[in-house]
């Protein structure tokens, strides 16, 4: 392990390291480091994280819209097949009734 006071800036090479970056394991001035989310990181670090992070809620909202369509499809196939049995149960009882008013306990 390696002292941190004698470490230097990975982008001022005469400055004093204060803070090590642990995504890419380099120091960092005071000027170099930022704090995000409880966490200290180097500016290139800050930056690759927020758009991997940008990039993950991108991917969710998509992944949330296209369940949003297929959650509307289920529903109409849903409203749509049970309107297709009303329509099928309409005709059956009506022949059903036709049949009991003509009389078929009378022998024709
Ligand atoms: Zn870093
Ligand atoms: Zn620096």
């Amino acid at each position: 392990m390696q002292d941190l006071t004698q470490q230097r800036c990975h982008h001022h090479k005469f400055r004093e390291a204060v803070a090590r970056c642990p995504e890419c394991r380099r120091f960092f001035c005071r000027e170099c480091i930022t704090e995000h989310a409880d966490k200290v990181l180097c500016a290139s670090c800050l930056g690759k994280n927020l758009r991997t992070g940008a990039e993950r809620s991108h991917r969710f909202q998509w992944f949330f819209r296209l369940g949003h369509f297929f959650m509307g499809v289920m529903i109409l196939y849903i409203l749509f097949y049970y309107f297709a049995q009303i329509l099928l149960a309409f005709p059956s009882s009506f022949h059903e009734g036709t049949l009991w008013q003509s009389g078929w306990w009378t022998g024709s």
